[in-house]
C-alpha cells in the first residue's frame, strides 16, 4: 500500500516534469528526453548497440574500405624474419597504387596542401628555389638530404640535447608571431598540428584562469557554434564546459550572443580566423573590444587562415583585422602543415606574453627517473617535423607564400564567380580567403544530393550540415582542375534539380534522416561505432 503510494507520488512528479519540458523547450527537446529515458529501461541500450554494429559493418563493407574489410584472412603479425629487399619494395608499391593520389586527381577540398606527393619534394622543390639563386652544386643537395636524414631521427623532448632543433623551433614561433603581427612580447610552441595547438590554448587558459580567479568552480568556454570541434574536443579532454553561442545570417559569431553567454566561471572566449565550414570571418575587432571589457582572455584559432590571411591581406583584399593587432587577442593558432605548406605535423600556438604561456608548460620535479618538464601534450616532439616546417618557410619566404596566395586566390576567385552564376548555387556567407562553401538557393535543390552525384564524377565532397552546404579549401593540387570541377558541378546541379528523388537517396537521405532524429547520442554512437570497426585489421 504504501509503496504504491510511493509510486503514484513518483509517477504523477515525472508527469508534472515532463509536461513542464514539453510547454518550455518544445516537443523536440521532449522527444529527446523520452529517448533518453527509454534507452534507460534494461536491455534497450545492448538492443541499440547491436543494431548500430550491424549499421556500421554494412555502411563500411559498401563504402571505399570494402576490399580491405570483407575477408577474415589470418591475424597480421610481424613477420618472423626480416623481409627481403625485394618483397618488401613490391609491398611498399602495392600500398602507394592502393593510395588515394590527391596530388594527381586534384579531388578533394581538404586535408593535404603540399604540392606534390614524394615525401620531402616540396622542401627540395623550395630549396631549389633557392639554389637557382645561387647556383645548383652538388653539395648543396648532399646537405639538403643528410639535413632531413638527420632531423627525422632527432627528439625535442630535451632542448640541451639537441640545440639546432631548439633553435629552429623557436625560430619558427618568432617567424609566425612576426607574421600576426605580434610584438615582441608574443611567444609561443610548435605543436603537432592544430589540434594539440588548441587543447594547449584551452589548458593554458583553464590553469590561467584558475590562476586569477580561484573562485571558478567549473571552467567554461563561450565560442560560438561555428568553431572547430577540437575547442569541444578540449574542453572534454580537460574537464570544462563549452557554451555556443549562434551564428549570425551570414555565419559570423554572434557578439551579443557571446556577451549574454558569459558568466563567472568563464575562463576563454573562442573565435575563428576563418572559421573552416564557411571560411567566414568571425568579428575578431568586436570580440576582442568585449574580452577587453569583460577581462576575459580571447583565443584566436587561425589554424586555417594563419598561414594564408597575411599574403591575401597583402594582395589587396579586404580583411577585417584578426590577429594581435586586435588588443583584446591573447593568443593564436596557426598551422604550418596548412597553408603553410610543411610536411604534416607542425603548428604553433602563440600567446600575448611570456606569463600567460607559463600556464602551458607541465613540470614534474619527484619522478626518480629526474626532473621532467615538458611544454605541451606530446613527450617525444619528432625533429623532422620542426625541420620540415622551418625549411618550408625560410625556402618560401614572403616572396614564396605571397606567390602561391596570388595563384591560389585566382582560382577561388574564378570559381566564386562562377558558382553563383550555376542556377539554384549560392556561396554561404561572405567566405574570406582560399575556401567557401556551397549551398543551395532554390527550396528545390538538395545540396547534399549535388554531392552525391559530384562523388559519382570522382570529385571528393566536404559536407557540412545546418545548413546543408558543401565545403571547399582550395589548395595548390588544384591548380589546372577548376574548370572540370565547375562543368561538373553544373551539369550535377542540374541533374538533381530535373530529379528530386534524388534527395531521398544516398547519403542526401542520411544526412535528411539525420536532421530528424532529435538525440544526437545516437549519431555520436554510430561514429564512435565506425571509428571502433575501421581500425581494425581484417
Ligand atoms: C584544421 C583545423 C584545426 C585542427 O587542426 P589539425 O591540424 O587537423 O589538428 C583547428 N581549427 C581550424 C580552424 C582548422 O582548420
Amino acid at each position: 500500500m504504501m509503496f504504491q503510494l510511493i509510486e503514484h507520488v513518483v509517477f504523477t512528479l515525472v508527469l508534472a516534469v515532463l509536461i513542464n519540458v514539453y510547454y518550455r523547450k518544445g516537443p523536440r527537446y521532449f522527444l529527446k528526453i523520452i529517448v533518453l529515458a527509454v534507452k534507460e529501461l534494461p536491455g534497450v541500450q545492448t538492443l541499440i548497440d547491436q543494431v548500430l554494429k550491424k549499421e556500421v559493418t554494412s555502411f563500411v563493407k559498401s563504402s571505399t574500405l570494402a576490399q580491405d574489410v570483407v575477408a577474415s584472412k589470418p591475424r597480421i603479425v610481424l613477420p618472423k624474419s626480416a623481409f627481403s629487399s625485394d618483397d618488401l619494395h613490391v609491398q611498399m608499391g602495392n600500398l602507394l597504387k592502393r593510395e588515394c593520389n590527391t596530388q594527381e586527381d586534384g579531388n578533394v577540398f581538404a586535408y593535404t596542401y603540399t604540392m606534390k606527393d614524394e615525401h620531402f619534394k616540396l622542401q627540395e622543390e623550395a630549396f631549389d628555389m633557392f639554389e637557382e639563386k645561387t647556383g645548383h652544386s652538388a653539395e648543396q643537395d648532399k646537405i639538403v638530404k643528410e639535413f632531413f636524414h638527420a632531423f627525422m631521427h632527432e627528439n625535442a623532448l630535451n632542448p640541451m640535447i639537441f640545440p639546432a632543433l631548439r633553435l629552429m623551433e623557436t625560430e619558427v614561433v618568432s617567424m609566425t608571431a612576426a607574421m600576426l603581427n605580434g610584438d615582441r612580447e608574443v611567444v609561443g610552441f610548435l605543436t603537432s598540428g592544430g589540434t594539440e595547438s588548441n587543447l594547449m590554448a584551452v589548458k593554458t587558459f583553464r590553469d590561467y584562469g584558475r590562476a586569477q580567479r580561484p573562485h571558478i568552480r567549473r571552467p567554461n568556454i563561450v565560442t560560438p557554434i561555428s568553431v572547430h570541434p577540437t575547442i569541444d574536443k578540449a574542453a572534454h579532454y580537460f574537464d570544462m564546459d563549452v557554451i555556443h553561442t549562434p551564428m549570425d545570417k551570414d555565419f559570423r559569431a554572434d557578439v551579443k550572443a557571446i556577451e549574454q553567454a558569459i558568466n563567472s566561471d568563464t575562463v576563454l572566449i573562442v573565435a575563428s580566423a576563418p572559421q573552416f565550414c564557411h571560411s567566414v570571418m568571425d568579428p575578431i575587432e568586436e570580440i576582442g573590444a568585449l574580452a577587453l571589457r569583460k577581462g576575459i582572455p580571447l583565443h584566436v584559432d587561425a589554424c586555417f587562415g594563419g598561414f594564408m590571411l597575411p599574403w591575401v591581406e597583402k594582395l589587396g583584399y579586404k580583411i577585417p583585422k584578426f590577429d594581435f593587432r586586435v588588443p583584446g587577442v591573447t593568443s593564436m593558432s596557426a598551422d604550418v602543415h596548412k597553408y603553410g605548406y610543411s610536411v604534416k605535423g607542425a603548428s604553433v600556438i602563440l600567446y600575448r606574453n611570456a606569463d600567460i604561456r607559463k600556464h602551458q608548460i607541465y613540470a614534474y620535479a619527484e619522478w626518480p627517473g629526474g626532473l621532467y618538464g615538458s611544454p605541451s601534450m606530446a613527450g617525444t616532439r619528432p625533429g623532422g617535423n620542426i625541420a620540415s616546417a622551418w625549411a618550408a618557410m625560410k625556402a618560401l619566404g614572403e616572396s614564396g607564400y605571397m606567390g602561391k596566395a596570388r595563384e591560389i586566390m585566382d582560382i577561388t576567385d574564378k570559381m566564386k564567380a562562377r558558382i553563383t552564376s550555376i542556377k539554384g548555387l549560392c556561396l554561404m556567407g561572405e567566405p574570406c580567403m582560399s575556401a567557401f562553401a556551397i549551398g543551395s538557393s532554390d527550396s528545390n535543390l538538395n545540396i547534399q544530393a549535388v554531392a552525391d552525384v559530384m562523388e559519382t564524377k570522382g570529385w571528393k565532397m566536404e559536407r557540412c550540415q545546418t545548413p546543408d552546404c558543401l565545403h571547399c579549401s582550395i589548395l595548390p593540387h588544384h591548380t589546372g582542375k577548376a574548370d572540370k570541377f565547375l562543368d561538373d558541378l553544373e551539369a550535377a546541379t542540374k541533374h538533381c534539380m530535373d530529379n528530386k528523388a534524388l534527395a531521398k537517396k544516398g547519403t542526401a537521405g542520411v544526412y535528411g534522416m539525420m536532421a530528424n532524429i532529435p538525440d544526437k547520442g545516437i549519431v555520436t554512437d554510430f561514429l564512435v561505432e565506425f571509428f571502433s570497426e575501421v581500425y581494425t585489421c581484417k
